[in-house]
């Protein structure tokens, strides 16, 4: 199995370039926000819980994010391996999916972070606001938030797997192509 996790703050290209891992190295990707977004959708008693967090641009508790991989994990036991996108954003999340990667006598590969300047994060944010439909996109104080947030909870995240050896930096500004070039060169140099 080939575990990824795509690191990087609201606005990097996770997403984006997520598509283009998935097509090149045939694994199932779990986005945490995708599956927040489609509990909300359904009105479900975990996207209940989740509302308040997001719509006020803040991260949803640790043990509710963490229950909601374990399921998506037991779902998906034919996987040729995951990538991880938007998850783990919190030290406690990662050490939560070394345990479960663990149980299922797995690990993590590689973990790449995309490097973007904080003034092309809003500048992108904003821009895809204006069509993605999400009000946590078209709001600049959640926009500020989210990216405190992700300064203040998700960086050590970054320290974590770097003390495992398994992180690489990309600049995530460049095309589509170019970003993905560099990706796939560190993904290939950790599997
Ligand atoms: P995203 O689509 O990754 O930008 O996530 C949208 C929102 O979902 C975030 O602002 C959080 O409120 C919530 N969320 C998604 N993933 C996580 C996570 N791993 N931990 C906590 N909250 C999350």
């Amino acid at each position: 199995m080939i575990n990824l996790v795509l690191f990087g703050p609201p606005g990097a290209g996770k997403g984006t370039q997520s598509e283009k891992i998935i097509e090149t190295f045939g694994l199932k990707h779990i986005s945490t926000g995708d599956l927040f977004r489609k509990h909300l959708g359904e009105g479900t008693e975990l996207g209940k819980k989740a509302q308040s967090f997001m719509d006020n641009g803040k991260l949803v508790p640790d043990e509710v994010v963490i229950g909601m991989v374990e399921d998506f994990l037991n779902a998906n036991t034919g996987a040729k391996g995951f990538i991880f996108d938007g998850f783990p954003r919190t030290v406690a999340q990662a050490e939560a999916l070394d345990q479960l990667l663990s149980d299922h006598n797995t690990e993590i590969a590689c973990m790449v972070m995309l490097d973007v300047p904080q003034d092309e994060l809003k500048r992108r944010l904003l821009e895809r606001g204006k069509t993605s439909g999400r009000a946590d996109d078209q709001n600049e104080e959640k926009i500020n938030v989210r990216i405190q947030e992700y300064l203040n909870k998700t960086l050590p995240v970054a320290a974590f797997y770097e003390g495992q050896g398994k992180a690489s930096k990309i600049n995530g500004v460049g095309t589509i192509d170019s970003i993905f070039e560099e990706i796939s060169s560190a993904i290939n140099a950790h599997v």
